[in-house]
């Protein structure tokens, strides 16, 4: 069986391709520029890379040119694209209606159309990839995998936020949580590395990256998640500042003459680290600033650890327990320090590692202290492949 995973962006279109009997990437790569010129990466395990300037004016052309090299003399891995049994689409927003992934037909394209007003920078982009494939690739299942599908089933009194209660029902104001395809991956494999069945496990997953959430995983179901309406919910991030006292709004606007518009803009791309470092948004700067002794990026990073610390307390006692926490994702993965931070002065919850392993940590992990009751484990996530996975139920 062979699927393909496309991951549409505003401006990129990035793809991979698996054999799914053996689990291997048999090519992948990342359209970029699409719009505004056009630049395609294309990479196959044991073969030189090709990379090229190409003239990209939309995602159709984009996506024309990957099935172009999938099945080319040169740089293909398949004969024809007919040897595609079905693509999986990785889609930020599910809204209220995909609790899980779906076979994508007219009516779940009618339906993400609906939603794209609470949807408004992922939603396009990926509709116009599903689009694409299903004019180029008529008879192969398309499948949706959502984001927020991992929190289909958290209570009520946990998303629902504490306004008018018509800004929910008329208005779709409410907490939908997103990342959720690399949290359901990591728990998943947590539950593997410890032995266990994850029904009976209660899992902590850091995905900390350029966006970072944190999410409860009770018996391997989501029961609670930092990000909110929208990513811009939870602790602070590369650019967004996470949440802050939602009157800041307003009085930003009236202090610094702003629009609605600009102070969004503020708190998406000008906030969380960049914002109070005033450096970057990579964390590898600022925390290599930090070490420098550079006060404001010392302060984000301590903000950024004491956030996630918070979320695992808090969720420890929603879930009156906690078996695991996982880091994962840029930051998650391959930074000892926000672990060492995180996880400090935490033995009261049962928590604690073994700096050593810690330190030397690389690939999946566990790193935690003998004799520590909660395991504390670094998994590299995988959202493609959990995509295919998925995808593949459907073939
Ligand atoms: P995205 O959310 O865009 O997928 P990633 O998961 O790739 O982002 O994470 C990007 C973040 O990970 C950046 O802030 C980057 O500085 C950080 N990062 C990547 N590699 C390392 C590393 N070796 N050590 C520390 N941080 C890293």
């Amino acid at each position: 069986m062979k699927i393909l995973v496309i991951n549409a962006g505003s401006s990129s279109l990035k793809y991979q391709l698996y054999n799914m009997d053996s689990g291997e990437v048999l090519a992948k790569g990342n359209c970029e520029r699409i719009g505004s010129g056009g630049f395609i990466t294309h990479k196959r395990p044991g073969f030189e890379n090709y990379a090229c300037e190409v003239d990209l004016p939309s995602h159709d052309e984009a996506l024309s040119l990957v099935l172009g090299l999938l099945v080319s003399e040169e740089y293909g891995v398949l004969s024809s694209i007919d040897e595609i049994d079905a693509v999986g689409h990785r889609i930020a927003h599910g809204g209220e209606k995909f609790k899980s992934s779906t076979l994508i037909d007219d009516e779940a394209i009618a339906y993400l159309e609906t939603i794209v007003p609470i949807n408004p920078l992922h939603g396009p982009p990926a509709i116009k990839g599903i689009k694409a494939c299903r004019r180029l690739m008529k008879d192969t299942p398309q499948v949706g995998v959502f984001d927020t599908s991992f929190y289909s089933q958290i209570e009520d009194y946990r998303i629902i936020y504490a306004i008018p209660y018509e800004y929910y029902t008329e208005n779709k104001i409410r907490r939908y949580g997103f990342h959720g395809t690399s949290h359901r991956y990591v728990s998943a494999k947590a539950a593997e590395m410890l032995g266990k069945p994850i029904e009976e496990l209660k899992i902590i997953t850091c995905h900390l990256g350029n966006g970072s959430s944190i999410t409860a995983v009770n018996g391997g179901i989501a029961v609670d998640t930092s990000m909110g309406f929208t990513p811009q919910e939870g602790i602070p991030m590369g650019t967004r500042s996470g949440t802050i006292d939602p009157t800041v709004v307003p009085y930003i606007m009236k202090q610094r003459g702003l629009s609605a518009e600009e102070v969004e803009d503020v708190l998406n791309k000008k906030s969380g680290l960049l914002g109070v470092s005033g450096l970057s948004n990579d964390y590898r700067n600022v925390l290599t600033a930090a070490k420098e002794g550079n006060y404001r990026a010392d302060l984000a990073i301590k903000m950024l650890s004491n956030g996630i610390k918070k979320y695992i307390g808090s969720y420890t006692a929603e879930m009156n327990g906690l078996d695991a926490i996982v880091f994962t994702a840029g930051i998650g993965e391959n930074d000892s320090t926000i672990r060492s931070l995180v996880c400090k002065d935490m033995d009261y919850l049962g928590i604690r590692i073994d700096e050593d392993k810690n330190s030397s940590a690389s690939g999946a992990a566990d790193i935690s202290a003998d004799d520590s009751k909660v395991k504390t484990l670094v998994i590299p996530t995988d959202e493609e492949y959990m995509i295919a996975l998925d995808t593949l139920k459907f073939c």
